[in-house]
């Protein structure tokens, strides 16, 4: 029996993770959840999987309203406190967010395997998170359906991301990274000037969070996700080819010095890369519905456009340029995308934040997790004038 801790229970991927635990009672128990706001449904989720250990991080619960066998902690860092007190063996890191990144990194010292969701917290601090991951010999295996394609395509001995494998030594001659596009694929940058959050929010083929939403309509989350996999896998940029691909069916490959492109393919559901990340080097049902080849039809691939996308190009350079600029991109792109969600804001206005933040940065070093959350601030506080000043 695997205890499983799930931070960022109440979201999208907290949902998908407790769907494939009630699949398989045998296999894992629920040892934490944690949530911000959505108080009622922690205390429906510890009713229903007798839960030992709840963290309430926003608003404060009602206490009465939870189990009398769970032990309920609340305040801002109710999570990290809940992640060293349930003893798992197994830590899912769903926070959406910088907020996710201290309990994800207490998570990687406790020891357990960690399922990586939230992936703000490599982009924030890639250097000094695998370098823990490193440390603790920490079994990490990416959640982000991209990179858990590319870690299922990678050879076995270059899946023990803990031992900092050199993938090139393996064969590997670079990665194809898949993006569904978004809702705004092909549309010129005067189309988009207009769109609200709502059509924003209307993904293609994949239900997830708002702020995730965003992010894929803007490619920011592809940005992200190019600074992820270069942190997972030790790669650069150059060596990440974006491809995207609107069927959301190849949900990123692996290209080998003889030829071979090795994909991973599956119907966009979270499900299935959560499932492997439990159950590896194993395999369980996760209730995906299987794959079906012929209805799937003909996949496109095409290259992203980063003259109207610039969240994708600008994610590139703040990772080239290194230190905390990533983090300050990082930053800078969730005050934006939560000005855009409350309509104070375009959506073009979005690219405009993180240039402006990025043009004022005086780089440094992100040599510490103070400096990364000082930097975090600091890019906070200039958007959020910058905004103030032109609204
Ligand atoms: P959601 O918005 O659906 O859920 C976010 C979770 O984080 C909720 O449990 C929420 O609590 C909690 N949360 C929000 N703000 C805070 C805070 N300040 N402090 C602590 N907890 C907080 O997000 P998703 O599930 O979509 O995404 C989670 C992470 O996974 C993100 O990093 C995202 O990039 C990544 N991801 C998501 C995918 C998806 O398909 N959804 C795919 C790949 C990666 P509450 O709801 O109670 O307020
Ligand atoms: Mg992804």
């Amino acid at each position: 029996m695997k205890r499983v801790v799930v931070l960022g229970a109440t979201g999208s991927i907290g949902r998908s993770t407790l769907d494939i635990l009630r699949q398989h009672p045998d296999r894992y128990e629920l040892a934490g959840v944690t949530g911000h706001t959505q108080v009622d449904r922690l205390a429906e989720i510890a009713r229903e999987f007798a839960c030992p250990w709840v963290a309430v991080t926003g608003s404060a619960p009602d206490q009465d309203a939870f189990p009398s066998g769970t032990r309920v902690l609340q305040g801002p860092t109710a999570a990290t406190e809940l992640v060293q007190a349930a003893e798992a063996d197994i830590v899912v890191a769903a926070i959406v967010g910088a907020a996710g990144l201290l309990p994800a990194l207490e998570a990687v010292r406790s020891g357990a395997r960690v399922l990586l969701a939230n992936k703000e917290a490599l982009v924030m601090s890639g250097e000094l998170f695998m370098a823990e991951v490193a440390k603790r010999q920490v079994e990490l295996l990416p959640v982000d359906s991209e990179h858990n394609a590319i870690f299922q395509a990678l050879p076995t001995e270059a899946q023990r991301l803990w031992e900092r494998p050199d993938i090139a030594k393996l064969g590997v001659s670079g990665l194809v990274l898949t993006a569904s596009g978004g809702p705004f694929r092909g549309r010129s940058a005067d189309d988009l000037a207009e769109v609200t959050p709502e059509q924003a929010c209307a993904h293609p083929n994949w239900s997830m969070g708002r702020k995730i939403s965003v992010d894929s309509a803007t490619l920011m989350n592809k940005g992200l996700e190019l600074i992820e996999a270069c942190w997972l896998f030790g790669v650069t940029p150059s060596q990440v080819s974006v491809h995207v691909h609107p069927q959301s069916i190849v949900h990123s490959a692996v290209r080998y010095t003889d030829g071979s492109v090795v994909a991973q393919l599956g119907v966009p559901d979270m499900r299935t890369p959560i499932a492997f990340g439990l159950a590896w080097p194993a395999r369980v049902k996760a209730g995906v519905r299987p794959l079906d080849l012929f209805a799937a039809g003909i996949l496109e691939f095409e290259p992203p456009d980063s003259q109207v996308f610039r969240c994708l190009p600008l994610a590139a350079e703040a990772f080239e340029a290194g230190g905390v600029a990533p983090a300050v991109l990082n930053a800078a792109n969730e005050v934006a995308v939560e000005a855009f969600l409350s309509k104070r804001i375009g959506f073009l206005t979005i690219a405009h934040v993180l240039e402006y933040v990025l043009e004022k940065l005086d780089n440094s070093p992100a040599d510490s997790i103070d400096s990364v959350l000082q930097a975090d601030e600091w890019a906070r506080h200039t958007a959020r004038t910058w905004l103030n000043s032109v609204s």
